[in-house]
């Protein structure tokens, strides 16, 4: 069941440019880094109530925010989805017909379990579904 927004993901170029714009929009410090091997990127988090925003900064020039960057430049990257289980939501939103980049779920921050869907079938909104770590 998909529960609420979880986060919104802002692609940079430079986390040390980006962070201190949001501290000030914000009014408060940022709630923590972490790099994202499989996704080539390090993200800075910063939590507004219920939901949180992410920036993304690409680690490496092949990964996906490296490539967005260059497509569209910087700005709103993807809106993720809380769900209470990636795996079985991930089924069901395929089972009615929108297209997932994800076949399975993987690992995203926070060790939670994430999978995307395509744009090309959601109104062009790179969708993330997300639920907590397993076990
Ligand atoms: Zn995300």
């Amino acid at each position: 069941m998909i529960q609420r927004i979880d986060h919104l993901g802002i692609a940079v170029r430079s986390l040390d440019a980006a962070i201190p714009i949001f501290e000030k929009l914000l009014g408060r410090p940022c709630d923590g880094i972490e790099i994202v091997e499989s996704q080539k990127v390090k993200t800075a988090f910063f939590h507004v109530g219920e939901v949180a925003i992410e920036l993304l900064e690409p680690t490496d020039a092949s990964g996906p925010i490296a490539k967005f960057l260059e497509n569209k430049g910087v700005g709103l990257h993807h809106l993720a989805l809380a769900t209470d289980a990636t795996d079985a939501e991930l089924s069901r939103v395929t089972q009615a017909g929108i297209k997932a980049i994800d076949q399975a779920p993987r690992e995203g921050a926070h060790g939670k379990q994430i999978a995307f869907l395509h744009p090309k079938s959601t109104s062009g909104v790179l969708v993330e579904l997300c639920s907590p770590p397993e076990g």
